[in-house]
Order: structure tokens, then sequence, then C-alpha cells
């Protein structure tokens, strides 16, 4: 192959931008660019999804109708003519071998024509049909011979088609980049990849797209994916050996205590709530700190379990501190747990942004010479001059939405490791959970408390639009609240999409005119957001149109209706979500599902939602049917993107998972292969790592 270079003499490295490579245009690196795709390296490690095979040939005289085949011909000749009828172009070529003669035709391509000069020698691969005429290859691929085989002839790479990407587009780039793959910094020690039998990373790469044969192509992909769950394994045991040998805040567990607090609540807790506790609070009295996450939807009592935590943390003599992304969550919190710990003589204290400078200064003295156990706030918890004189247990409410640099600060304000509880109402599955969170040990509340309604939910056809809006009109003149969710935020005449914006508009001016309509979007300031999500809280407006922007924990008793706009393009868990934001108080509440069009998929999907009501399992139907990139909880994590490995090869986890284990027994540091800590960059927004 010829050497990678361009006439400008610079030399290419894998850290190349792709701009610097030739036949490579703005909107194609636009589209790459989308996919994440910048450099060299970006695409050489963009692998291809399968192979098509066309490497059997079959002589012309044995071709057969009604098959796929590939054979290796010469142009005998070849013309382009436009039909009489429908003005459509085809270009007719005929084509022999020393067998015979077929022909080929192409509709709609005239250019081709150009590229099929008589002599020329093709290897061709396409449906064969019988006509009239003969036999004829229809709408085949074909290729010159000599020069590199790309596209058929060889098992070729198929790649995910977007953004106008083909794969015959991504061959002729990513083959001609291939030696440079030798100069990417395999991140396995040769030591591990020789162990575990795999081959070195240039040569993975180069077999990942263009293998000799399948079994090389699997070993390829095998040796790929099993660097990047080394590595997210490596991470995971990293962070946990640190959380283990690091001294913890140890809250013994006192079963009177635990048993006098479930029986001053104003009702039972359910199986879900008190195993998660038991779990809980036996993880705190171990000498290794606690590192646990509670999944369960919202109003499924999560609050209730992390009372219970803090009650005992409280009979230890340390402090908890509970940290929420936003006020209103706060405020939320603070307002559960005050009824909850009322009974024992636990008064949680708040402190958000807005919080007076004097009530704020009051607050922070009794925090740091410990007259209080217990705080409650936003962000404004990790600001350095909040002291704790105890803290023994930190307790986070959708922790996604704070960044480890920040859920690490509020762990440092203490001289121990406090216990760290987690909570989220996005679920994973646990068949992912065990990969994707590592070091995290999971609890799971899978069951609402008794007396909840479920949340009516249907599909609604197109036509019946105006009947949903007469049911919201009918709701808010019983003083009831709507949501109105939609996909986009501007109008986006490509996807044919509703977007907040204007159907805001719309609603406003012409479907509700006579009704408060507020507008909520991610492009508002974080105030502004908190602001009109608090005044439609309380009332100040009847339907408040979204995007997915909209608070997940928040509670609006109030609001029973819930309208999801292009609920096609939502994750099942994700629509499960949005329903978790009506059905809050005592009203029957209702979940109404537009879509744009639906295949039969599509109507399988919404009406799973429809008919379950339980976030894990619709988080697990994401998974089967739209893989690990569709489950919303996945995403939020911040776990890096999978190229090649499967999250839910157990057997691939394991056989990883001892190797990392086996490399930190001898270099818990990694100070012993320098590319293994430079990947490890990749996983701090995941793990807790230094
Ligand atoms: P989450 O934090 O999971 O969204 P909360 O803990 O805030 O849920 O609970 C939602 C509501 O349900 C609260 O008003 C809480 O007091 C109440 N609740 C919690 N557990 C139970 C239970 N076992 N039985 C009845 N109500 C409960
Ligand atoms: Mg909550």
């Amino acid at each position: 192959m010829a050497p990678v270079t361009r006439p400008a003499s610079t030399v290419l490295t894998p850290s190349t931008s792709l701009s610097a490579i030739a036949g490579i245009g703005t909107e194609k690196l636009r589209a790459l660019d989308k996919l994440g795709i910048a450099t060299v390296h970006d695409l050489l490690y963009h692998l291809p999804r399968r192979h098509e095979d066309s490497r059997m040939v079959t002589p012309v005289a044995r071709l057969r109708a009604g098959e796929v085949q590939t054979s290796r011909v010469r142009v005998r000749n070849a013309g382009r003519r436009v039909t009489a009828k429908k003005r459509m172009v085809i270009v007719e070529a005929s084509l022999v071998d020393d067998s015979g003669v077929v022909s080929a035709v192409w509709f709609n391509q005239g250019f081709l024509v150009n590229q099929l000069r008589g002599g020329l020698e093709l290897m061709v691969h396409g449906k064969v049909e019988s006509e009239r005429t003969g036999l004829v290859f229809r709408n085949p691929k074909f290729e010159p011979v000599g020069g590199g085989q790309r596209d058929v002839g060889l098992l070729a790479p198929v790649y995910r088609e977007t953004n106008g990407l083909t794969s015959k587009f991504l061959r002729s780039k990513i083959e001609p980049l291939l030696p440079l793959a030798a100069g990417i910094a395999d991140r396995l020690p040769p030591q591990v990849r020789h162990a575990e039998g795999l081959m070195p990373i240039a040569r993975a790469i180069a077999q990942a797209h263009f293998p000799d044969d399948e079994e090389s192509a699997s070993r390829a992909r095998e040796r790929i994916a099993f660097e990047e769950m080394f590595l997210l394994q490596l991470a995971a045991q990293r962070a946990r050996r640190r959380r283990l040998s690091s001294a913890g805040v140890v809250i013994p567990y006192d079963v009177a205590t635990a048993r006098a607090f479930v029986q001053s609540l104003p009702f039972p807790l359910t199986d879900g709530q008190r195993a998660a506790a038991h779990e809980i609070l036996r993880d705190m009295a171990d000498s290794g700190p606690m590192n646990r996450l509670l999944q369960g939807d919202v109003g499924s009592g999560k609050t209730a379990v992390a009372a219970m935590a803090a009650v005992m943390s409280h009979r230890a003599g340390v402090q908890t501190a509970v940290m929420a992304p936003t006020e209103i969550l706060a405020r939320q919190h603070h307002a559960t747990l005050s009824a909850l710990l009322d009974a024992h003589g636990l008064a949680p204290r708040l402190l958000v942004g807005s919080t007076p400078a004097r009530a704020r200064r009051e607050i922070l003295e009794a925090m740091a010479n410990g007259r209080e156990t217990l705080l409650v706030g936003t962000h404004a918890l990790i600001e350095d001059d909040v002291v704790f004189s105890d803290l023994g247990l930190v307790v986070v409410d959708e922790q996604h939405r704070f960044g480890v640099a920040q859920r690490q600060r509020l762990r440092r304000k203490s001289d121990l490791t406090p216990n760290f509880l987690a909570m989220t109402a996005t679920p994973i599955p646990r068949s992912l959970s065990l990969t994707a969170y590592g070091d995290v040990n999971v609890s799971e509340l899978h069951e609402m408390p008794p007396g909840r309604q479920p949340v009516a939910t249907r599909v609604v056809p197109p036509h019946q639009r105006d009947e949903a809006y007469a049911f919201i009109r009918e709701q808010v003149g019983q003083r009831r609240q709507a949501f109105v969710i939609c996909p986009l935020i501007e109008e986006n005449d490509k996807l044919g999409v509703r977007s907040a914006t204007a159907e805001y508009e719309r609603l406003r001016t012409q479907v509700f005119a006579d009704l408060r309509v507020e507008l909520l979007h991610g492009r508002l300031s974080a105030r502004d957001k908190e602001e009109r999500m608090a005044a439609f809280a309380q009332g100040h407006a009847d339907i408040l149109v979204a995007t997915s922007v909209i608070e997940v924990g928040v509670d609006v008793p109030n609001a029973t209706v819930i309208v999801i706009e292009g609920a096609e393009r939502f994750g099942l868990a994700q629509l499960h979500q949005f329903r978790g934001r009506v059905g809050r108080g005592q009203h029957r509440s209702f979940c109404l599902l537009f879509a744009g069009s639906l295949d039969d998929e599509g109507s399988h999907r919404l009406d799973m939602v429809a008919t379950t009501h339980d976030g894990f399992e619709l988080a697990e139907a994401d998974l089967r049917l739209r893989g690990p990139g569709d489950v919303a909880g996945l995403r939020q994590h911040g776990l890096p993107e999978m190229l090649a490995a499967d999250l839910l090869d157990v057997a691939m986890l394991q056989r990883a998972r001892t190797a990392a284990q086996r490399w930190l027994d001898v270099d818990p540091n990694l100070t012993g292969y320098e590319p293994l800590r430079e990947a490890m960059h990749g996983y701090r927004a995941v793990f807790d790592l230094d």
C-alpha cells in the first residue's frame, strides 16, 4: 500500500483531524462529527455492524435466478436510456466471462454508465433475476478488479448508515487509513493480551473492518470488546478497592431504633422499602463505607427509606447531608423528611441558594459545631464554608445530575469516608447494572405504596386529537392541571415533529386561548426553569408545555393529565417517567400518548407502556428492543459508549473482571503501563477515581 501522506507533506497519525484527509467534504465531516468521529483514530474505531459476504464467485453460466450472487466479468458494452412512460433513467450493461453472458440493469443512476467502460474487469454482486431476454443482475454492486477490493469479492464491512454516510463511502475512507492503526497505543498491556490470547490492536482494527475470514472478524471484535470490558472493570475495581480500604464511618445497626421508626410511620412500609432499608442499614454498619444506589420510580418511597438511614445516623451521633439537583426538589425532600422525622426529635435544616445570609450563617454554625444532625439542600451544600462536625451519611438524589467532582466535594467534608446513598428514578435493568455500576451495590423498589391508582394510559389515534383536548378542558374545568411534553424545543421541518415552542403558541392562541398556558424548555436559565416549574406547582398555570427537561421528581399533586407528543421518539422507560409526573395526588390521572407515524413495532412499544406500570420492566424492554444505547439511565450514568462490547455478555464480563483483579493485585496504581492510566480518564464521569 502507498504511504499515507498528503501533498502538503503532513504526516498522518491517528490523532490527525479528518478535515486534513483528502476527499472528505464539509458535509461528510459534519455527519461524521455528529457520530463523534473527528480524527483518524475515531474513524478507525468506527466498527462495522456486520460483513457482507461476496467472496464466492459464480461463473456466469451457472448463475441462478432469484439468488444474490457474485460474478467476475468483463464489460462488453454499456448504455443509458430513458423510459418513455415514467421517464426513468436506465443503465444497461452486457457482461461476459469465459462461460457466458449476463446482463445488468440499474435504475435512476445514470452516472454509472461512465464507470462501465467496455473491456473493464468487474466483480458484480447482487440479485439475479430471470427476464425474457435471459438472466439479469438487478441493481448490482460492482467494483473494478485489482487495486484493493473494498466492496465486492470479499467480506465487506457494513456500517451503521446515518446522516448520509454510506458503507461504500466509509469503506473508501477507512481502508486506506488502516496502516495508521499501527500508531495507536494499545490500551491492553501485552501481558494481558498474551494471557487472554488476543491479537494486537492494530491487527484487530484492520481485521474488524476488512477481515481475512469470519473467524478473524469475530476474534478481532472479541479483542476490542475485551479491551472495553477490561478497562471498565479496571476502573470499577479500582474505585471499589479504594473505597473499601478507606476508613469509613461505622453506623451501628440498632434494631430497636429501626423498629421504633417503622412504628412511628403513618403507613406500613412496602416489602421493597423494608428490604432496601435493611440492606442500607447493614451496609452502614460495615467497616468499609457504603456505596449504594436506591432505584425506584418517582413516588415509590425512596425518601422514606433514606429517612430511616438518617435516623440511624442520628442515633450513632453523626450527621447526614441530603443533596438534590434543584431547589424545588430540595424543598420537597425537606418537607417529606420533616414530616417523617418529627416524631424522632429530628428537624432537618434546609440550605439552598436563596437561603438568606443570616439564616445561612446560623445553619453553618449549627452544622459545624454538631448541634444539628440533618441538612437538606442543593449545590449550596458543597460550598467551601459548609463544614460538618461529623458527617457520616451522604444522600444524593438523582446523582447523575451532579458531576463526580461535586459528589466528591460533599463526601470529603468528613475526615473519614462517609456512607454514600444515591437515589434515582431512572432505573437501569439489573442485567445491565452488573456491568454499568461496577463498584455500586443496588437496591430496588419495585412496587408503589398501596392506594396509588395507576395512571390510565392510552395511545390516542390522530383523529381523536380534538376529543383529547376536550378531555383536558374538562379536567381543567375541575381545577386540575395538565402537562404537554414535546420531543423538541423548536420546529424542525425535516423531522415533522411537534416542538414545544410551536405547540405552546398553538395551544395558547388557538386551542386553549382562554386557559393559562406556560412553557418550559432546556434553553431557559436554570433559574427561569425552576421559577416556571414552581409557578405551575403552585397552580399559577393550567397547562405546562415542556420538553423532556421537565423535572423528574417534582410533585404537582393537582396535575392529572400528561400528553406526550411524538411518543414514538422516546424510550419506554422515559415515557414511564413522564407519566410519573401525574397520579401523585388523590385524583385519578391520565397519560395520553400521541404518535407521529407508527409501524407495527412502534405500536407494540406504545401498547407496552399503556399496559405495563413497572419502570424496571419497561427499562428491560427498552434494552431488548433497542439495545443498551437506548436505556435512559445508562446514558445518564455517563458510561463511555461501548463499540464492540456487549454489556449483557456476562461471561466476557467475568473474564475481564478477573483479568482486571489480577492486574490490580500486581499494579494497584497503574504505574506499570502508561496507556492504562490514560484510559482511566474516560471513566471519571462514572466512578470516583483519583
Ligand atoms: P420517592 O422519593 O421515591 O419519589 P417518596 O419517598 O417521596 O417517594 O414518597 C412519595 C410519597 O409516598 C410521600 O408522600 C411518602 O410519604 C409516601 N409514602 C412513602 N412510603 C409509603 C408507604 N409505604 N405507604 C404509603 N405512603 C408512602
Ligand atoms: Mg424523590
